[in-house]
């Protein structure tokens, strides 16, 4: 099958397989990568990375812009879209292109940053080596960053999770993302309770002729308040005089139960920035009822309770 012919056809696996945003980037995209993150230390074979996007349910934002339900975030836009949705769908790709006799090597999300030892003296790094999941689909064309440094598509902004396959079949790629979802209203920077994005575009990232940039994130201060909810005005599960550090009772099972544990839920590089996206009409997908709607809520200090 010819080149072209295949990378449709992976394509249509992809959409069946429940994809929204499929791009197909050649390894020379990662050319200025640092090489700690490029994807041949995870598969040394590789010709081409496959993006697939898919979106988290909006009605699992709302909730938490109520203040009224994390779980549906909690289970359902991320340990499922991770670790139960992602491993069938990458699978489907990868059986597709091994039906073919390339490879397909699913890359998941989550994974750690803790490489182990090296095996042979060329490697550049240690066995499972991570890559950027968001630098993989800008690279796919799938669309730019925010300035918060999320990948943004003209589709759902924010609103999505990306994960990868990597293949030795040489696919078209898709043309990189020239347009603007991202119009700098800097809503999210303002609204990050950890005050954790920078206001400029100081962190450049070059892929082919194009000059990507977003802010830094300082990724510690976002941890904090984002994964731990260490801030009990901005954490409704954690009680005032809790002194139960990082694992207070409710965090602790939600963790346990789901592998995952979000107590922010982006509330300014997601809600604030998907609510400016569509109210703006810069992204195509709509909804009937506004992300945004009222005062947003601080944890009520126990005396007004
Ligand atoms: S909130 Fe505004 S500045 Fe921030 S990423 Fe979204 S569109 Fe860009
Ligand atoms: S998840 Fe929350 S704390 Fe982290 S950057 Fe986004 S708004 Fe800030």
């Amino acid at each position: 099958m010819n080149e072209m012919n295949l990378t449709k056809q992976i394509r249509q696996v992809a959409l069946e397989a429940g994809a929204a945003l499929v791009g197909f980037a050649p390894m020379s995209r990662f050319d200025n990568a640092p090489p700690e993150y490029h994807p041949q230390n995870i598969f040394p074979q590789a010709k081409t990375l496959i993006a697939v996007a898919v979106p988290q349910l909006r009605s699992t934002l709302k909730t938490v812009e109520e203040g009224t339900y994390w779980q549906a975030y909690n289970v359902s836009s991320y340990y499922y879209l991770n670790d139960v949705f992602a491993p069938h769908m990458l699978r489907k790709i990868s059986l597709a292109l091994e039906t073919e006799g390339y490879m397909g090597l699913p890359v998941h999300n989550p994974f750690y940053e803790d490489m182990g030892r090296k095996v042979r003296q060329e490697h550049v790094v240690g066995p499972d080596a991570i890559l950027s999941l968001r630098v993989a689909g800008v690279a796919a064309g799938l669309g730019e960053f925010g300035l918060h440094k999320m990948l943004m598509t003209p589709e759902f902004g924010p609103r999505q999770r990306v994960f990868v396959v990597l293949t030795d079949a040489e696919l078209e790629p898709t043309p990189l993302f020239r347009g603007k979802v991202c119009d700098e209203c800097k809503l999210c920077v303002k609204e990050c309770q950890a005050q954790a994005i920078g206001s400029e575009r100081s962190v450049k990232i070059k892929i082919d002729d194009v000059e990507f940039a977003h802010a830094p994130l300082d990724t510690a201060a976002c941890h904090r308040i984002h994964r731990q909810g260490v801030d009990p005005r901005y954490n409704p599960f954690r009680a005032k005089d809790d002194d139960s550090g990082d694992m207070y009772p409710y965090g602790e099972a939600i963790l346990k139960r789901f592998c995952n544990l979000s107590v922010c839920v982006g509330r300014g590089c997601i809600r604030s920035c998907l609510d400016h996206l569509e109210k703006t009409g810069r992204i195509s997908s709509q909804f009937k009822t506004p992300m945004i709607d009222k005062k947003r809520w601080d944890v009520i200090p126990d005396k007004e309770e």
